[in-house]
Formats: structure tokens, sequence, C-alpha cells
């Protein structure tokens, strides 16, 4: 009987109702879900050791024989149930098995029965150094050969899977086993031919097959390094379908008619010059001539612009906006956060000050009568640039005339909200901004669909902030440090992880910011600012911070993104511990934005271990976000990297963008260069659909992403 790959697995030899349920917990509930949960490690059962050359403490595969003779007990322990010995021998020696629960091998393990075992070796320390396995794998031997053709636990190289509730990695292999000992002879290959022939990948049947029982002569170094040929071709493949349909995307969108703005006019220029409130910097230059570029054309721009915290993005984007504007189109800017656009709300009114743009603030914290009028000068043309949050995708919220949709801070926002502004414009341009540094090779599976423009440098007289990790026990000189920096006219930051006291015995803002105020800095003006007070008490605050007013600030992370002080030259995090990586180096990126040397000072326990203490030393030890978003993706995966999980988790089921980058890069020269043949495309898109499932899903949140 052949077993389709589009089967139930409940209906797979070895799997009942009950692992069926299991199983579907993980996602699998069709043979080709199951056959895509793949070993994530390699057993090299394949060669037999000789007993007197095994080495204690090292798994060895065996090939042996139940000893005739005396060797061959059942014994009874106390509260552990049966447990068999029995010895085996070959040529070389003997050495003894013990099983716990191995009554039932007392009729199987007969005197002469050949078998082959792996386990690990240990010596008996009672029995003086005698060697033994406990509870290893074992196969009995009918034929003459060693190790039957189908045996699944020895004589090969062994997948190991991940267990799935009670069903082991040994009942896997099983069940894997027969599902691919039944596959049809012929499996259609969606990949095309003439790629997968170039490149020498295997076909899906080859792939399928060895991927789960790799050929005896395989690599094992390959297999465990995830760079076997069946390996390859499954990266390869997943890599190369969601490629195909960014490339896809990406042509609907070059082929949809856009706005074409004039950029190389005088007054456009001189408009841009007034505008400028500094010399740029070269990387600032090149990205915007890079913009510009997009905007010339007469398809809309798909920019990601890319710049760690500080390096200056807000006036390229202002600098965008001038162009847009002088062609008598309107821009909007989006923000994550009510502090963010109040802040860019300032900066772009500050900046456009000088040529008289209409600049507007939409937030949903308005009254309503304030909010009309504004919606009315969006609607009217009045307003020039619209500074908001995610309010400015709400339906009520009507363009004159929308060119230029810049989002901040896009790994804040889900894929659908930028959608959704975007659609309020017909074919404007976008242009996306974020300071989380994204490692290429992501940007280009995440936002594969847009043009990528890096600032690479930042403004100069800046020099990074020292960073320095102190003990809880020594905050009394970290506020004496404080109290010499305000001293000197500077001003200081002092982050908390939570706003209230809580259960967990943290330290909270409000208590902290009472107790700072009354005994710790008396003399010194410290203010509080947190996600739930009111808004216009949030704006004030802020204010009032960046004018100096307030000395000090305690917070929460409701600063974490964007907000721009540059005489602040602290940041004191307590509770260091308690954030990731990248929010860590997003909090820091508060200070250093002036000439001055400034300082983050990290507080948190001397005994702190693992990952917490890790993700505090790499802090001290680099300022570069490239390396620290990096080394954040390592431990969490691009999903929570991004706030987008599910996004993350549903684009690939085995393929990891950061170990796998070479192939996603190569996929992606594929399939963009595929995409080229639209007639060949999409020939080879209908038979995806046919034969993958997974492509509709995968297709629209490419074409969404
Ligand atoms: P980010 O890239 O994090 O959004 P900002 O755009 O907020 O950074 O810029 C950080 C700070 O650097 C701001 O105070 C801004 O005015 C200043 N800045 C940006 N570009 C330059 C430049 N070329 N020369 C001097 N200062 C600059
Ligand atoms: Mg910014």
């Amino acid at each position: 009987m052949t077993t389709l790959l589009s089967s139930a697995v409940k209906y797979l030899k070895g799997v009942g109702p009950e692992r069926a349920t299991l199983l579907e917990g993980r996602g699998i509930s069709t043979v080709a879900d199951l056959l895509a949960y793949l070993p994530f490690r390699y057993e090299d059962r394949v060669r037999f050791t000789p007993i007197a050359e095994m080495i204690p403490g090292q798994f060895h595969t065996v090939e042996a024989e139940v000893g005739t003779g005396g060797g061959r007990t059942l014994r009874f322990a106390r509260g552990r149930g049966p447990i068999f010995h029995v010895t085996v021998r070959d040529s070389s020696g003997s050495f003894d098995l013990r099983f716990f629960h191995g009554a039932y091998l007392e009729s199987r393990l007969k005197p002469g029965q050949r078998l082959v075992l792996y386990g690990k070796v240990e010596a008996d320390p009672y029995r003086s150094g005698r060697l033994e396995m406990v509870n290893p794998q074992i196969e009995l031997l009918t034929g003459g050969d060693p190790a039957s053709a189908d045996s699944t636990e020895v004589g090969r190289i062994v997948p190991i899977y991940e267990a799935i509730g009670a069903i082991s990695s040994r009942l896997l292999r099983r069940i894997i086993y027969g599902a691919l000992a039944n596959l049809p002879s012929h499996l259609a290959d969606p990949l095309p031919e003439e790629i997968r022939e170039r490149l020498r990948l295997p076909t899906r049947r080859e792939a399928l097959l060895d991927v789960h029982f790799p050929p005896k002569d395989a690599s094992l170094d390959l297999l465990n390094s995830f760079r076997s040929p069946a390996q390859v071709r499954l990266i390869f493949e997943e890599f190369f379908y969601y490629q195909l349909a960014l490339a896809l995307g990406r042509q609907r969108e070059v082929r949809e008619a856009g706005i074409a703005m004039r950029v190389r006019e005088r007054g456009i220029r001189e408009a841009l010059k007034r505008v400028l409130p500094f010399k740029p910097t070269s990387a600032q230059k090149r990205v915007l001539a890079e913009i510009a570029a997009d905007l010339e054309k007469p398809h809309p721009m798909h920019r990601l612009l890319e710049g760690d915290v500080g390096s200056g993005k807000t006036i390229v984007a202002l600098e965008a906006a001038t162009i847009v504007i002088e062609n008598g189109y309107q821009v909007a800017l989006m923000a994550p956060t009510e502090i963010l656009a109040a802040q860019h709300f300032l900066s772009a009114r500050r900046v456009f000050r000088q040529v008289g743009y209409g600049v507007d603030l939409l937030v949903s914290a308005q009254k309503r009568a304030e909010r009309q009028v504004i919606l009315q000068r969006i609607e009217g043309g009045e307003t020039q640039i619209v500074v908001g949050t995610h309010a400015l995708i709400e339906e009520a919220v009507k363009f004159h005339r929308l060119g230029l949709v810049i989002v901040d801070e896009q790994h804040r926002f889900g894929v659908l909200q930028r959608k959704r502004l975007i659609e309020k414009g017909a074919s404007a341009h976008v242009l996306v901004m974020t300071a989380t540094p994204i490692p290429r090779t992501l940007a280009l599976t995440l936002y594969g669909d847009l043009d990528l423009s890096l600032i690479d440098e930042m403004p100069p007289g800046r020099t990074p902030a020292t960073t320095r990790w102190a003990f809880d026990t020594q905050l009394a000189s970290v506020w004496e440090f404080v109290r010499r920096q305000v001293g000197r006219g500077r001003q200081a930051f002092v982050l908390y992880p939570v706003i209230d006291e809580s259960k967990q015995e943290l330290k909270a803002a409000t208590a902290e910011y009472e107790r700072l105020a009354k005994s710790v800095f008396p003399n010194l003006r410290v203010g509080l600012l947190h996600g739930r007070l009111p808004n216009e008490d949030k704006e004030a605050v802020m204010e009032e911070f960046r004018r100096g007013a307030l000395q000090i600030l305690v917070a929460t992370t409701v600063i974490e993104v964007g907000v721009d002080v540059p005489n602040a030259t602290v940041m004191v995090i307590e509770h260091a511990d308690r954030f990731g990586l990248a929010q860590l180096h997003q909090l820091r990126g508060r200070v250093g934005r002036g000439s001055e040397k400034s300082y983050c000072i990290l507080v948190a326990p001397k005994t702190i271990a693992g990952e917490s203490r890790e993700r505090i030393e790499t802090m001290v030890a680099t300022s570069n976000g490239f390396e620290i978003a990096e080394r954040d993706l390592k431990h969490r995966g691009p999903g929570e990297f991004f706030g987008t999980r599910q996004h993350g988790d549903r684009a690939f089921s085995f393929a990891q963008p950061l170990r796998d980058f070479e192939l996603l890069e190569l996929a992606r020269r594929e399939a963009f260069g595929l995409a080229e043949n639209s007639v060949r495309a999409s020939e080879i898109v209908r038979r995806l659909e046919a034969t993958s499932p997974l492509w509709q899903k995968r297709y629209q949140l490419a074409s969404v992403g």
C-alpha cells in the first residue's frame, strides 16, 4: 500500500488516535508535515566496535551474541521492577547488559541469540570495573547479516528527533520509516528541474528519504551541520519558494504605476538645503540619493532605511518628505508610540518652519473637536505632512493626495498595519525605517521586497557610550556619579522594568521616583515618565526634560525608541538583567547623541548567570548594533526579535536564516532570476500550488511583508 504525502498521519502504522492528537498539536497532520519534521542530530551506528576495543564513557555499536552459561538473570530490585542482566560476547571479549523493566527480554535474549547493540559503555565500579551498557538500543539478528536492511536503530546512521510528548525519538523513527517505505516511487518535484540539476540537488523524493535515513556512507559532519545534500535541498527549497513569492510580488509593484516625482529642479534643491539643519554625513547623503532616485521613477518606492540608533535617520526621512511636498503631494509619518510621534512632530515643525509646510499631529488621545479639524485639514490638503501613531490608519483618515508613507521603527508594527497605511494613497511611495539593526541576510528574508539603504556611519563628534556593569550593592556610587554629571549640566535617565510594585520584587518606577526625588536627589529636579500617564502629562514631562527643566528622568521603557535628548549623557538601567539585548541596546541609544561623553550603567546583581549574564557582558563589550542583533537572534530566533513571532515561525519549517544565510542568498538569486521570465514563473507557481499546501499560506505572507 502506498502512502500519499497528503494522507492523514492518523492512518499511518504505529499512529493511533492518541498519537495523532499529539502530532497535530505540533502542526503535523499529514504525511508531508511528518516528513518535514527533521532530525536535529544524527548518530553514527554504522561501524561495529569489537568488545575488546570499547572505551568506557563512549557510545559504541557492537555486534554480539548472548552468552551460553550462567550470564542471564532476572532480578527484582525493591521499588524498581524487574532488572534483566545478560552477558554478551564476540570473538574479542564479553561484557554485560542491564535492562530496567526488562522482564519481557528474558524470552527473547536466549543463549546464542545474535544481536546488535548501541549504547554508552560504562565501567561498573561495584564489579571491579567490568564493562556494561544500561538499557542499550538492541536489534535482534535473524538472518546471517548483521542488522537487517530495515533496522531503524543500528547498523546505520540513525536520526535523532526531538520527542513529541510521549512520542519518543525512537517511536518517531519507526513511524517515519514506515511512511517512507511506502512512498510512491515517483513524487512530483515542484523545484524547477533546470535549477535542481545545475545546483546538483537531489530530487524531492531522494531528499526526503536521505534526510531521515541517510545512506551509510553519508558524512556525519555534514549531516550534523545541516549541509548534507538532502538537507541543503530542503533548506534551499524553502527559501526559494519564499523568495519567489517576494520576487513576484515585487514585480507587480514595479509594473504598478507610481507617482514620478521631480527631483532635479532648482526650487527643490533649495528647499532641501533650507531644511537641513547640519552638514549631512556621507552615509546620509548616499542614502538620500538612493531615495531620490526611487522617487523619480514612475513606480512606487519600497525602501527599507536601516541605521543604528542615533545614526540620523529622521533628517533623511524629512528630506525625502521635502521632495514629495515640493511636488504637491502629502506625507504621512507613522511612529509606534505617542511620545515618539510627538517628538517627530516637533522635529518636523522645527525643520519645516523655514519652508512653511503645514505640519500636523494625529494621535488617538486628541479631543474630538481638535481631531475633526485635523482630519479636515488632511482631507483638504492643507496638511502637507502628518505625523502620528496607528491613529493614522483608521478609516476616518482620508488624504487629499498622499505621495509618501514613512514608517518609523517598523519592527513595532504588524506588516498589515503598514499595508493599511500604504493603501490610503494611490501607489504612494513607501519608506520604512528601522533603528533595530537587522543583519542584511534577515532583512532579505523578511523584507525581501524592500530595497535596502544603510546608514553605516554616525554623525561626527559622537563617542559611543561607555557601558559598565554595576552591582546592585554599588548603587550609592552610581547615584554619586549621576549627581556629578548633573552638576556639570548634563541630564540622566533612570530606567525601571515595571511601573508599580509587583510580586516579582522588582523595583518599580513610581516608588523609586518618590524615593530618588525625596532622599537621593533632594536638590535636583526629578521627573517621572511611564506608559500609563495621561498623554498630556507624558508630553509635558518629555518636553520639560528636553528643555532641561528636569535633570533626571525616572522612566519605564516608554522611552525605548527614538527619544532624542542630546544633553542626556547618563542612562542607568536597574534590573538590567531583566531586559533583552535588543531592548538594552535601544535604551542605551538614548544617550551618546550629543558631543559630550556619555555613560550607560547596567545595574544587576553580581550573582546573575547564564543568558542574563551573557547579555550584560555583551552590552559592556560592544556598542555595535549589528553584532548585538546577531547575538540576540541566535538566542531568541527571528520571530521574537521582530515582535512578529508568528510571522517568523510560519515562514520556514526548518530553514534558519542565520545559520543558512548562504543558501538564502543563493535561493534569492535563483528566485529573482526565475521571476524575470514571467511565463515560466507562473507555470512554476501553478505547480507549487498543486503540490504544496503550504505555498498558499506562505505566498500570501510574503506578499504582505
Ligand atoms: P535615529 O537614526 O536613531 O532616528 P536621529 O535621526 O534621531 O537618529 O538622530 C540622532 C541625533 O543626531 C539627532 O539629535 C540629530 O539631530 C543628530 N544628527 C543627525 N544627523 C546629523 C549630522 N549629519 N550631523 C550632526 N548631527 C546629526
Ligand atoms: Mg529615530
